[in-house]
């Protein structure tokens, strides 16, 4: 039996690390919906490829483009955020929830219902709204698989283990390409600089998260949301060479460790396998070449993306959709050059400062309306403060 599968964010980074490994073995995958935003040639290309049932762009104004790219085929066309919800709800056995941003939340809900296995890649979703996703789960009997290469390995490392056995959850950091930069020179770091990550090829948006341990920052919190441990069980270290992905100390003080090359195609191809092994396409590790790992303390006042998902966690409720919101409007500010590196983090300290005075929005019900209202306050409140500084 063909197994049937959907990709959200085809196109990116992930989403085309998740079409090589399929493309590997086409006799054991029917690709269903394929989703993409501007990239229409990309898109078009791999439905074709792949033999979609539906192409799915986020954009309206990018319907006429890949519906004439696709014209004389059988893969139906459609645009629009709605039309990626619907195409959520196409029947799959398995999922690739790789949208970047909170923009994965609605289609990701919508894939849960069918009640199969969402392999989540799209971090920010849980983020915004990890109770929300986790009732769903269970609501509807389906498995949540992480694909963030820290998630990934403490899940494998949790294998056969009691979780009540686990004292502690450590996932690495690489520092990014200013981890040893003072704090005058990170004031001044370019969009260029930001860009040049060390270890990993990603995304644009989580490459530059990760110079600012933003994407840490969002994983600590994914971990409480995934696994379920208290924040203080939950502890970042900076390793350069991003070899060790995390490590999960358990009460008897032992710590297991997940080892592999920095390749996103490791954490997609368990999810992909799950739950047995096959072998993938990664390079294996020469650790007599490697030499050396080596492991530091984060910096907190460096980088205060970490400090900020401490608060947030301490918080609870919705804190998590606003930091993210926020998070993604100093972000495009940032890409834009309207605000500098350092700014990110205090525009969103200062929309959860701001926010946090809103009475109701922090302890609100989880549900998706009340998830999209706070999500887009959020936006609106880090626009405004990002324009006041610019003023
Ligand atoms: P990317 O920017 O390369 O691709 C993003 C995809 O989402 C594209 O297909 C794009 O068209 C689509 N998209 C963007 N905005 C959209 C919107 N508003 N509505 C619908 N579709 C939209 O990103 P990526 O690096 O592949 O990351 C995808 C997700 O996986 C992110 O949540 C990221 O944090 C997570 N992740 C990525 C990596 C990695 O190595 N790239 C590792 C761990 C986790
Ligand atoms: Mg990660």
């Amino acid at each position: 039996m063909m197994r049937r599968i959907s990709i959200f964010g085809a196109t990116g980074s992930i989403g085309q690390n998740t079409l090589d490994l399929i493309g590997r073995r086409p006799d054991e995958f029917q690709v269903v919906a394929l989703t993409g935003g501007r990239n229409v040639a990309q898109l078009a290309k791999d439905a074709l490829d792949f033999n979609a049932e539906i192409a799915v762009t986020a954009h309206e104004d990018c319907y006429a483009d890949l519906k004439q790219a696709l014209a004389g085929s059988t893969v139906t066309v459609a645009a629009g955020e709605d039309a990626i919800v619907a195409a959520a709800r196409r029947p799959v056995d398995w999922t690739m929830s790789a949208i970047v941003g909170a923009a994965g939340l609605p289609p990701g809900l919508a894939a849960l219902e069918q009640g199969k296995v969402l392999a989540l890649a799209n971090k920010e979703s849980l983020v915004t709204a990890g109770p929300l996703i986790n009732a769903t789960a269970k609501r509807y009997g389906a498995t949540i698989l992480p694909v963030d290469s820290e998630h990934s390995a403490v899940f494998q490392a949790l294998i056969g283990e009691d979780k009540r056995a686990v004292e502690r959850v450590i996932i690495t950091a690489s520092g990014g390409p200013f981890r040893d930069w003072p704090v005058s020179k990170l004031a001044k770091a370019t969009l260029e600089q930001a860009l040049n990550h060390p270890n990993w090829v990603m995304g644009q948006r989580i490459t530059i998260d990760s110079a600012s341990m933003f994407n840490k920052a969002l994983e600590v919190i994914e971990t409480k949301e995934f696994f379920g441990f208290q924040p203080d069980q939950i502890e970042v270290l900076v390793h350069p060479e991003s070899l060790v992905h995390a490590l999960v100390g358990f009460n008897d003080g032992a710590l297991m460790a997940h080892l592999g090359a920095p390749d996103m195609r490791h954490a997609i191809g368990f999810a992909l396998n799950w739950p047995e092994r096959a072998p993938l396409p990664v390079d294996r590790l020469d650790l007599a070449r490697v030499g050396q790992l080596r492991f530091e303390a984060p910096d907190e006042v460096r980088f205060p993306a970490l400090r900020l998902a401490r608060e947030v966690m301490a918080s609870g409720g919705m804190a998590g959709a606003v930091f993210n919101a926020a998070k993604e409007i100093a972000l495009d500010a940032f890409i834009a050059r309207q605000i500098g590196f350092l700014d990110m983090a205090q525009v969103v300290e200062d929309t959860l400062t701001k926010m946090s005075s809103e009475p109701g929005l922090i302890d609100a019900a989880f549900n998706l309306d009340n998830v999209t209202q706070t999500d887009h306050l959020a936006r609106v409140r880090a626009a405004e403060l990002i324009s006041v500084r610019n003023q």
